[in-house]
């Protein structure tokens, strides 16, 4: 029997050892979901909307106990864990509207009528990373349920605890057994049964760029449904003209946020020549305010990294002669700890400009002007997110299109509203999660003509 443990990344002690699913307890996972999704599809609409209310609400009066078990398995600061587990209860409640709005279409033709109805796809793996492990979670199984499918959710390896909970919640709220299961297990064995499994016909998957690719390619042999939300290098592109005092202040928590473990975080900090040094003076104290420590106590912006292996990797990028211009703070002792880093790297094909470091550290780059701004925010493989910090309207217009990104904000960093859809292009991901339209994403659309004989 494999087992994962479970470990505190702010002080290294074991919280627990929890069996991981092996293929057949996966097969039969995967039988259980494909009964309960028959029965759930019967259900009427107005039924199974209540249900996804009911399981809002019963989010909602456990967020105090989500976002502890988040602090503790995940290393959360609590008002950011608070957040998440609040997000989770939203996203529930908006999707619970689906059920009664999934309005197919009839479509005028000759000698008959025409309709389509947006079926359930079936059975969904949820394959989710550790950065976000509720919200990214809640972000497949809402709309995914609320289009009347089952879900198997295979959260990551090492934080598995909150998607667990979710479960139970549930359970609880009503849902049928074995419509909405989490199955920790490793992703070489649960998670790739999830993509091989003939009867699992869609697979969400949040991760590595390097593991969606190997997941699309083996859901090609059963042409499965992939959505694929992955990896970033996002710029935040400051112009001169822009609030810099605004534009500085905000930067840290545009990459420092969830310690940096963030397929979102502005990892290329772009500024425009003219502002460069202005700019670095306004950054350095913002980045040295930045409170790094306990994530219990609820001032705490940034805590430790996930993990031993994960910081050794984010550690592997800022090696001793590495062009660091300042760091912030973080404390010593047990834990993963790694401080809000700053780097001026010389080479825009520098690894720490090129790679997805997944930790606290921006490399800062100048450009000349809009059209050198641009071109070295599109220099990545990557296109996921990005902000663009200009007073021009018409600046901020062209820009926003021209940036090769599925997701920008403007004299902001905000990145994830469940109301509007989110996702990236390029090596960043395939399709859209959120926002209104993401249960038709869970549906298939059939198409049905009915002949009207002649009187
Ligand atoms: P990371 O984000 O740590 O680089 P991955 O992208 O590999 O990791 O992992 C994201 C999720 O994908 C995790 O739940 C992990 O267990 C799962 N996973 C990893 N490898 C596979 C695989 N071959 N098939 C299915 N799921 C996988």
């Amino acid at each position: 029997m494999t087992t994962l443990t479970i470990v505190n990344p702010s002080d290294e002690t074991v919280i627990s050892e929890i069996e991981a699913f092996d293929v057949e307890q996966t097969d039969a996972a995967i039988e259980r979901a494909v009964t309960a999704q028959k029965l759930w599809a019967a259900w009427t609409p107005a039924d199974r909307a209540a249900a996804l209310r009911r399981f809002a609400a019963a989010v909602e009066a456990d967020v105090e106990n989500l976002a502890l078990l988040e602090v503790r398995n995940s290393g959360h600061p609590i008002g950011n864990a608070r957040g998440e587990a609040a997000h989770v209860a939203q996203v529930l409640q908006y999707y619970s509207a689906a059920p009664e709005r999934l309005i197919g279409k009839q479509i005028p033709v000759a000698g008959g009528l025409d309709v389509t109805f947006l079926e359930p796809i079936g059975v969904v793996g949820v394959i989710t990373p550790w950065n976000f492990p509720m919200t990214i979670a809640s972000w497949g199984f809402a709309p995914a349920l609320a289009a009347g499918n089952a879900v198997v959710l295979k959260p990551a390896e090492w934080t598995p605890l909150t998607s667990l909970r979710l479960a139970e919640l549930g359970l609880q709220s009503g849902l049928p057994e074995g419509l909405f299961q989490v199955l920790p297990g490793e992703g070489r064995v649960a998670g790739d049964r999830l993509v091989t499994h003939p009867e699992v016909r869609k697979i969400v998957f949040t991760g590595s760029t390097l593991t969606g690719r190997s997941i699309m390619a083996k859901a090609a042999a059963q042409v499965k449904h992939v959505t694929l939300e992955l990896g970033g290098k996002s710029a935040n592109i400051v112009f001169a003209d822009s609030d810099l005092e605004k534009a500085a202040a905000t930067a840290p928590y545009a990459v420092f946020d969830n310690s940096g473990q963030d397929c979102c975080a502005r990892t290329r900090l772009l500024v425009e020549r003219s502002a460069y040094d202005r700019f670095m003076e306004l950054l350095e104290p913002a980045v040295k305010r930045f409170v790094v420590g306990d994530p219990a106590d609820s001032a705490t912006e940034m805590g430790p990294l996930v993990s031993k292996p994960h910081f050794d990797k984010v550690a592997s990028y800022v090696p001793d002669d590495t062009d660091v211009a300042f760091r912030g703070s973080a404390p010593s002792g047990p834990g993963f700890w790694f401080p809000p880093t700053v780097l001026t790297p010389r080479s825009e094909t520098d690894r720490t400009v090129v790679d997805e470091i997944f930790g606290p550290v921006v490399a800062v780059l100048p450009f000349d002007d809009e059209a050198d701004a641009i071109r070295l925010a599109n220099s990545s493989a990557y296109g996921l997110s990005g902000s663009i910090w200009t007073q021009s309207l018409d600046r901020a217009l062209r820009v926003s299109r021209a940036v090769e990104a599925g997701t920008l904000s403007v004299n902001s960093h905000s990145s994830v509203r469940y109301t509007a859809p989110f996702g990236g292009v390029k090596q960043s991901g395939l399709g859209r999660e959120l926002g209104p339209d993401a249960p038709l994403s869970f549906t298939e659309t059939k198409n049905v003509f009915i002949a009207i004989g002649a009187q």
